[in-house]
């Protein structure tokens, strides 16, 4: 076998999904491969006699069984009762090198049973998006999705022009999200819903006991990812609850963006008219769809009563976990790894200038380790007098510098470089795509050669709007 697959979503019952293959298009060409990835997963391309094939769902691997996942969720607040993969199939599991089981599966491949009124494809922009975007997050220390392959279809998508097709492979240490318990619960479905509970613990959270021991975990995992986001500028753009994984993850990669300019309402989604996710609401978004997850899982109890007040509880925690965690990341990011009182406010009084003054949040962190941090302010003064008391408060640090240099990135994946390696990519260049991934694998290194990517966008570079259209 040239994939390991070890199966064990596909041992459930055929009520959590339907057998499907992928369907297969005109002229795969394989246009990016992932080596670190592949061997974590102990698969090499060399053994694959046809990668474009396999990887464009063309060839189904031996081992593989592909099937598409059913699932629900709250899109923008409103209950959709069925969602599931309508344009992607679960090829199957590898467990890799590091002992850590993972799904592969294929995005953009064709229609399924859940498709809807879409086509069941995905355009080549969106697929190098989140290709290069999903192992930026993973070299800047972020749980995350990754990208293993992406190839071209040679098959033309409609979306608002004709644009080419591609197919992602995505890995992920599971596709169960908060979605996938509420269908099950929604439906009255008890059975499925503990088996589905049993599975996810089982899979991710072994220590867990319980429905309410899983509650815990995911609230915890979730709300160190939802600060980890907050202290690199990241906006999810659609934390829809088919789109909170189970296992802390970051997943689905859509209308996301990192910021440049810092302000806290800042919102980069075209569909999000109102900024249910602008950045400053992430925090109590996740604790909205973790109460969605809570209400879920409840429906298993024999007395879903009792239950409420322990599920109430952990749900109430989630706020006070993040901020927690939220302090110790911007802690490190001006230097400090011990901890006074007045920290806290001296966060934001920084971040509260930094709006003010349309400082590059990325470019001013990283700047903390030098001299220059203060031309990132329109007034500089505004700068100055907060880093008096600053300068103060790191006499009792020992080495802020190296504290804030492991902290802040030189390099994120900006929207205006992702937006200009797609066009190139489209015309047939993918050289801005390799050099985006190989700076990006090293985040937290100066590059010199790579100053460029370090600018925020000129005026005429700024991205108006980040489409769904994917
Ligand atoms: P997303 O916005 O990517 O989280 O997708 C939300 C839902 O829409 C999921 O059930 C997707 O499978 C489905 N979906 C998105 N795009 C397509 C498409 N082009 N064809 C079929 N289903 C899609
Ligand atoms: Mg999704």
């Amino acid at each position: 076998m040239t994939i390991a697959f070890d199966n064990s979503f596909a041992a459930l019952p055929d009520r959590f999904y339907t057998r499907q293959a992928p369907v297969p298009v005109r002229a795969p060409k394989l246009v990016a491969w992932n080596d670190d990835l592949a061997a974590i997963l102990r698969i090499s391309k060399d053994d694959l006699p046809d990668a474009a094939a396999v990887f464009a769902g063309n060839a189904v691997p031996e081992g593989a069984e592909p099937l598409a996942q059913l699932y629900a969720g709250h899109q923008f607040g409103n209950w959709n009762p069925q969602l599931g993969d309508g344009r992607a199939i679960l090829l199957g599991e590898v467990v890799g090198s590091d002992g850590l089981r993972r799904d592969i599966q294929l995005k953009g491949s064709g229609r399924t049973p859940y498709s809807r009124g879409g086509d069941g494809r995905a355009w080549l922009g969106p697929v190098l998006r989140e290709y290069v975007v999903s192992e930026a997050m993973h070299a800047l220390g972020v749980p995350t999705t990754r990208a293993l392959a992406a190839v071209e279809t040679g098959e033309v998508v409609l979306r608002e022009r004709p644009l080419p097709g591609a197919v992602l492979t995505r890995v992920a240490a599971s596709h169960l999200r908060v979605g996938t318990f509420q269908i099950f619960a929604a439906r009255g479905q008890i059975a499925d819903l503990q088996r589905l509970t049993d599975y996810a613990i089982a899979r991710h959270y072994p220590e867990a006991s319980g429905p309410m021991g899983l509650l815990r975990a995911i609230c915890a995992a979730q709300a160190r990812l939802v600060a980890q986001w907050m202290s690199l500028g990241f906006i999810h753009g659609v934390m829809n609850t088919d789109n909170c994984a189970i296992s802390g993850e970051t997943i689905d990669y859509g209308p996301c963006a990192f910021m440049d300019a810092y302000h806290p309402d800042t919102v980069y989604s075209s569909i999000d008219q109102f900024g249910r996710y602008a950045y400053s609401n992430q925090p109590e978004i996740v604790v909205w769809n973790l109460a969605q997850l809570a209400t879920a899982l409840l429906r298993q109890l024999d007395d879903p009563e009792t239950g409420v007040d322990e599920a109430t509880e952990i749900v109430h925690d989630v706020p006070g976990l993040l901020r927690a965690e939220w302090l110790r990341r911007f802690r490190a990011k001006i230097g400090l790894t011990t901890e006074r009182d007045g920290d806290e406010g001296l966060i934001n009084d920084l971040l509260t200038r930094m709006a003010a003054n349309q400082s590059d949040f990325t470019n001013t962190f990283r700047a903390l380790a030098g001299p220059a941090a203060r031309d990132q302010f329109t007034d500089p003064a505004a700068f100055d007098t907060w880093a008096t008391d600053w300068r103060a408060r790191l006499r009792h640090e020992a080495d802020p510098d190296a504290t804030m240099r492991a902290a802040n990135p030189a390099f994120i994946p900006r929207n205006h470089r992702i937006e200009q390696m797609i066009a190139a990519a489209v015309a047939g260049d993918y050289a801005p795509f390799h050099r985006l991934n190989r700076v990006l694998a090293q985040p937290y290194d100066d590059q010199p050669d790579a100053r460029d990517l370090t600018h925020p966008p000129f005026p005429d570079e700024v991205v108006q709007a980040t489409f769904c259209g994917t």
